[in-house]
């Protein structure tokens, strides 16, 4: 009995040693199945997020490469619509300037050919009146120096004998004296340049 009763004393401590055995042991598996379950979510996970992880990437790549695209097109566009306003103004820049030169040098040469004009106007009123003072040849119009009488002068002697024949009828001088209009007269002065 005492054994039996040592026994079965030492039954309940067995079969609890026992329990606790499968205790740990279910333990374990659940731990080792848990384990392995989390083992498989991160892998899934782990997964999932690589494929979001390249997704994004990829959408960030796509959608960086349009930016770019359409960054580098929008700059070309202001680069030839830049480049375009600049010969626009150049050209603006160009024509006015000429535009100026053009009338600088229409003023000058207006004014040039005004002053020229004047000075054209003011010699030919000169030599008018220097050409009103004198007088001038009956015969050939060369400058006379031989005044004979009224409004009759001659260049030389030979141009008064030339003209006499046909001047003596009307020759003033002549009243002074007969035969003082002829031909190489001593009345013949020269001072009929004034
Ligand atoms: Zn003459
Ligand atoms: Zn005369």
């Amino acid at each position: 009995m005492m054994a039996e009763g040592t026994h079965n004393d030492m039954m309940p401590e067995q079969h609890q040693e026992a329990d606790k055995d499968i205790e740990n042991s279910l333990e374990q598996i659940a731990h080792d199945d848990s384990a392995n379950m989390d083992w498989a979510m991160d892998e899934r996970l782990k997964r999932m997020i690589v494929d979001l992880q390249r997704h994004w990437l990829t959408d960030y790549h796509n959608s960086r490469e349009k930016a770019l695209v359409e960054l580098t097109e929008k700059l070309h566009q202001e680069f030839l619509s830049d480049q375009q306003k600049i010969r626009a103004d150049l050209l603006q820049q160009f024509k006015e300037e000429l535009e100026q030169t053009r009338a600088d040098l229409e003023t000058k040469y207006r004014e040039q050919l005004k002053s020229e004009s004047a000075k054209l106007t003011e010699r030919h009123k000169r030599e008018l009146v220097a050409s009103k003072k004198k007088q001038w040849c009956w015969q050939c119009e060369n400058e006379a120096i031989y005044h004979c009488c009224w409004n009759t002068a001659y260049c030389s002697v030979e141009c008064q004998q030339g003209h006499w024949q046909t001047h003596r009828k009307f020759c003033r001088r002549k009243k002074g004296g007969s035969g003082a209009g002829a031909p190489g007269a001593a009345g013949a002065s020269s001072s009929a340049a004034q």
